[in-house]
């Protein structure tokens, strides 16, 4: 392999709506343009990414494609100069791995604002833990935090918690020092949740018991959603007086089946949560808060690594809803 020619996952459309993947050989010249070249070093996979490796719509518009919303590396060149040679840099979001080539290839060339440097405090491995996922939970919790919800003031739920934003929320909001109460539909996933530093782990059905009513039971300060539909419903519907809601995802249901009353009677808040657009200031902030006093000491509990030829198992995993916490990729 020459400097000019890199590994890839290679998505191609072989009849219409026909999808295969294969580990190939791209070339430099095949990638867009942009200010920064990245040798990729790690990249990890999100539901996004298993929506693009398999052609479902609303992702990928263009075939043949290489797949991969984060990634991790060196910079080789810097055509504006933002960045130098050899600085450690995290992409996340923007277009990458949606119409740009992405991370599950050893190089990526993209527009240097998409870029960031790595924190002082996390490794390039670490960074790719985290990934798409960890930094949108990084973002719940960051405005769970401005909303005035403190440590100690009472429970923040977190839905989906085995999955991959689930679970380093867990583990971030405990590391924050909150009490964290992880809703899951796994009974297996208990011991695992708790070693993240839940506090208690409750069953998905327990979250929405009586969401039917118009409001809820006072329960939590604070949510972190990543399910919507009823459980999202019944999780505003059960936040107390002045608390926040985050909603960031929809493995449940895109719809919202809810009343104002949560709103105009309880002043409950609810904060969308956008990681692929997100500005570059509360970009920088978040991450520096997870390579530093929100670093979860249980991070490296929640990933897997695997190899490009090993994603393809991950990407079915992911996408029955399957995957615990998060799986890395080493294209190193
Ligand atoms: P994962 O598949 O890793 O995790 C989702 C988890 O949700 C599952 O592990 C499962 O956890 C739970 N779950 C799955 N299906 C259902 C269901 N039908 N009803 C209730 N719970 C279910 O996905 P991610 O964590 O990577 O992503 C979660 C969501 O967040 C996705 O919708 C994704 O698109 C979105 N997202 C949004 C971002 C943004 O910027 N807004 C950025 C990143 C992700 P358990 O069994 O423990 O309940």
């Amino acid at each position: 392999m020459t400097a000019q020619s890199f590994r890839a996952l290679i998505v191609e459309e072989t009849a219409p709506k026909v999808f295969s993947r294969r580990i190939g050989n791209r070339t430099i010249d095949d990638l867009p343009p942009g200010e920064l070249l990245i040798k990729v070093h790690y990249s990890s996979l999100n539901y996004k990414d298993a929506l693009s490796a398999t052609g479902r719509p609303g992702v990928t518009r263009n075939y043949p494609h290489t797949p991969g919303i984060d990634a991790a590396g060196e910079v080789v060149t810097c055509a504006d100069g933002a960045f130098v040679p050899g600085e450690r840099v995290i992409v996340t979001g923007h277009d990458l791995g949606m119409d740009t080539a992405g991370g599950f290839g050893q190089y990526i060339r993209i527009p240097s604002t998409w870029a960031i440097r790595l924190p002082q405090g996390l490794e390039l491995q670490e960074s790719m833990i985290f990934g798409t996922a960890g930094f949108t939970a990084g973002l719940s919790t960051w405005q769970l935090s401005r909303s005035g919800i403190e440590p100690g003031d009472g429970e923040v739920l977190v839905t989906g918690a085995s999955g991959g934003v689930g679970s380093i929320a867990v583990a971030v909001l405990a590391q924050a020092g909150y009490r964290v109460v992880a809703a899951t539909g796994k009974e297996q996933e208990k011991e695992y949740l708790l070693s993240l530093g839940a506090t208690q782990v409750i069953g998905r059905d327990e979250v929405i018991a009586g969401v039917e009513r118009p409001l809820m039971k006072e329960r939590w300060r604070g949510v972190v959603d990543v399910v919507g539909g009823t459980t999202l419903a019944a999780a505003v519907k059960s936040t107390s007086y002045g608390g926040t809601v985050t909603c960031c995802g929809l493995v449940g249901s895109a719809e919202l089946p809810l009343n104002v009353y949560p709103f105009i009677l309880r002043g409950v808040r609810l904060i969308g949560i956008d990681s692929v657009q997100c500005p570059r200031e509360p970009r920088q902030t978040v991450w520096e808060m997870l390579a530093g006093p929100w670093k979860p000491a249980a991070l490296a509990k929640t990933a897997t690594e695997c190899t490009l030829q090993e994603l393809e198992g991950k990407i079915h995993t992911i996408l029955k809803g399957e995957l615990r916490g998060r799986a890395v990729i080493n294209l190193t």
